[in-house]
């Protein structure tokens, strides 16, 4: 959708762009085919779209996918959505809710069992959403986000470097992180204060499987708490940690930011709570 589109729309539909709601509207063609030629969308794909807004993705999403979920929050946009695209799957609600893994658990919101995610993620909720994805048992095969840029950095942050954090060891646990195109704010209506980034998360797998009850979301957030103490104190009130650091040749100083993630779950495999 261009400016002159997106003004127009808003006009008619007699709405005023959400801050609250993030509603920074896409209007740059040229960021709208970046994101949907690195989604490759194909034809018997299911895609859940988070945050559908005026519809500036969704057209081409709908156009290429088998099936299209999408999830709106402001109930206007929904109502718009529902109309102009008939056939999508319009769910009006919070997505961060919905995509909750209690939600998901007790069948509220059954996800499909595969599927990708494609969003121009509202800044709010980039974050706890990212969450509800990588906890949930049912993880998208791939992810093609704009946020904002100081998370993408967050995400595909290396070891060592001060933006590596528990975000960052969670989400590249099950995801490839690339970092694809900055997206200046001139690509929104109305201009956000802040540079957005694409970002491409794909499905891997770690050379060590991490063990079922292993805990591991529980040491790197021991660890990243208070990231300037060293992790062997830290998870000390476990069993097996001198042997878990030999196994996954930690040096007996390291901090949490000095661990990949390869380290990291073998560490998890091999303590157990005391
Ligand atoms: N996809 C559109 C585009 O690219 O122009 C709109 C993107 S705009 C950055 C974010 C959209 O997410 C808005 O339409 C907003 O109403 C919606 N939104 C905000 N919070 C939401 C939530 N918690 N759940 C679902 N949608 C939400």
């Amino acid at each position: 959708m261009t400016l002159t589109e997106v003004r127009q729309l808003i006009s008619e539909l007699d709405i005023r762009p959400s801050k609250a709601l993030g509603q920074n509207f896409l209007i740059d063609q040229n960021i709208r085919d970046i994101i949907i030629r690195n989604a490759d969308v194909r034809p018997d794909e299911t895609v859940i779209e988070i945050g559908p807004g005026l519809g500036a993705l969704t057209e081409d999403l709908f156009k290429q996918a088998r099936r299209l979920i999408a999830i709106e929050k402001d109930a206007r946009l929904a109502e718009y959505l529902r109309h102009r695209f008939l056939g999508i799957e319009l769910i009006q609600g919070d997505a961060v809710e919905i995509l909750s893994p209690s939600a998901v658990a007790s069948s509220l919101f059954p996800l499909p069992s595969s599927f990708k995610v494609v969003s121009n993620l509202p800044y709010s909720i980039s974050t706890p959403l990212l969450e509800c994805f990588v906890e949930s048992k049912n993880k998208p095969r791939s992810m093609v986000l704009t946020i904002q840029r100081e998370v993408s950095l967050r995400l595909a942050a290396a070891p060592r470097h001060k933006d590596y954090g528990a975000l960052t060891v969670f989400t590249q646990l099950y995801y490839h992180v690339t970092i694809v195109h900055v997206v200046s704010p001139h690509c929104f209506y109305p201009e956000p204060r802040v540079d957005s980034t694409i970002v491409v998360l794909e499905r891997r797998d770690t050379r060590t499987k991490l063990e079922d009850g292993a805990p591991f979301h529980q040491i790197v957030r021991l660890g990243f708490n208070q990231r300037r103490k060293m992790l062997r104190k830290l998870i000390a009130e476990y069993k097996g940690v001198a042997k878990g650091f030999q196994a996954a040749a930690i040096a007996p100083t390291a901090r949490a930011e000095e661990l990949n993630i390869e380290q990291w779950i073998i560490l998890a495999n091999t303590l157990k709570p005391a």
